[in-house]
């Protein structure tokens, strides 16, 4: 049968059609490379006649307008989603990017690739690294951050539906925002569980153990099962009220502000497009947005679709700032900034009371 195949004329098409398939796709590739996928999507969309803009809620596409949005009462149901970018200024550093000396010591376990580490087969199989990358990624003392209170801040006025975070820090919970307001996408290490008879334990125990330098170990009798914290590995499925919260809350939501985050990671970047076209989008973030897949079919796929500079915005504002100025800024322009400061003043000493510090608190900080 293969010999036939081998020596078959008619075989000669089938493998031809087959370089033909290559060959296409290779044809795509190539002019990926010269055309701008943003272009394709507005040609698509022009000639579809689609019409992708909303109503104007800001009386400014600014963030004097989101400002003035917000203190005349007219948002009542407020979004904020965040990245590491807001937890850098609380000493964390974000364990996703390059160059952060994070991976550095880990060299001796001959990681296939770094984030191994953070995948769930390599952890069963060698949970040691985590431990250690675990170790490094724990401040001293967890103090949230100026952003986090202004975050906290527009719970304590009833305009917040709910914060959707990337963060594993539970910084948010410190801050003091309800349990029920906060959406983990990516878990938590507030709580650890398990691997094998899914015993629940607390951070005081987990952060204890990764101190110690020892990988946890269940404490049930004849259990002996690693105990991982319940942070979203690769190859898990990311939590069911992360799903439950989406469904709910977006199409409700009247202002979503995006703070901290390059919006690369799905499915958490593509929640952006989830909100009502009318909803302005506040966009807070040291590096500029770049949310647009690259490729040639990157039209085709879902994306944030922000539009901060053309003729046509109408509700999209970039503010290119760390996540505590922006915030700070904000809170002054709403009229807020005062109170702010006194709050972040008063927690913090509140915390560093808990942690048996002594000293002024760091984090208050001029606008
Ligand atoms: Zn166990």
């Amino acid at each position: 049968m293969a010999e036939k195949e081998e020596t078959d004329p008619k075989a000669q098409p089938k493998s031809e059609s087959e370089d033909v398939g290559v060959n296409a796709q290779k044809v795509l590739d190539d002019l990926s490379e010269f055309l701008d996928p943003s272009f394709l999507g507005n040609f698509m969309r022009d000639r579809l006649h689609i019409d992708e803009s909303g109503k104007k809620v800001l009386d400014e596409v600014s963030v004097e307008g989101v400002a003035r949005y917000i203190k005349d009462n007219k948002c009542k149901n407020i979004i904020t989603m965040a990245g590491a970018g807001i937890s850098t200024s609380a000493g964390i550093p974000d364990f996703r990017s390059e160059g952060s000396g994070l991976y550095d010591n880990l060299q001796k376990y001959n990681l296939p690739c770094p984030e191994a580490i953070f995948t769930i087969d390599y952890f069963r199989e060698n949970p040691k690294p985590f431990f250690v990358l675990a170790k490094e990624l724990f401040p001293g003392t967890l103090t949230p951050t100026p952003c986090h209170y202004f975050i906290r801040m527009l719970h304590d006025k009833g305009l917040l539906l709910r914060h959707y975070t990337q963060n594993i820090d539970t910084l948010e919970r410190i801050s003091g925002l309800p349990d029920d307001k906060v959406v983990e996408a990516h878990g938590t290490f507030h709580t650890s569980h398990c691997l094998t008879c899914k015993k629940e334990y607390t951070m005081e125990w987990m952060k204890e153990k990764i101190f110690s330098d020892v990988v946890p170990e269940c404490e049930e009798t004849n259990c002996k099962g690693v105990v991982k914290p319940d942070i979203v590995f690769f190859g898990e499925a990311l939590p069911k009220r992360f799903a439950d919260c989406v469904g709910e809350d977006f199409e409700k939501c009247d202002l979503l502000i995006i703070m901290g985050t390059s919006l690369k990671v799905q499915p958490f970047a593509s929640l952006s497009s989830r909100v009502s076209k009318d909803c302005p989008r506040l966009y807070i973030n040291l590096q500029a947005a770049d949310p647009a897949p690259a490729g040639f079919l990157a039209f085709l796929m879902p994306t944030s679709g922000f539009d901060f500079d053309s003729e046509k915005k109408y509700r999209d504002v970039f503010k290119q700032a760390t996540c505590d100025d922006g915030c700070q800024q904000l809170a002054a322009l709403i009229g807020w900034g005062t109170e702010l400061k006194t709050l972040i003043k008063t927690e913090t000493v509140k915390i560093n009371k808990e942690n048996g510090k002594s000293e002024k608190p760091e984090k208050v900080k001029a606008v």
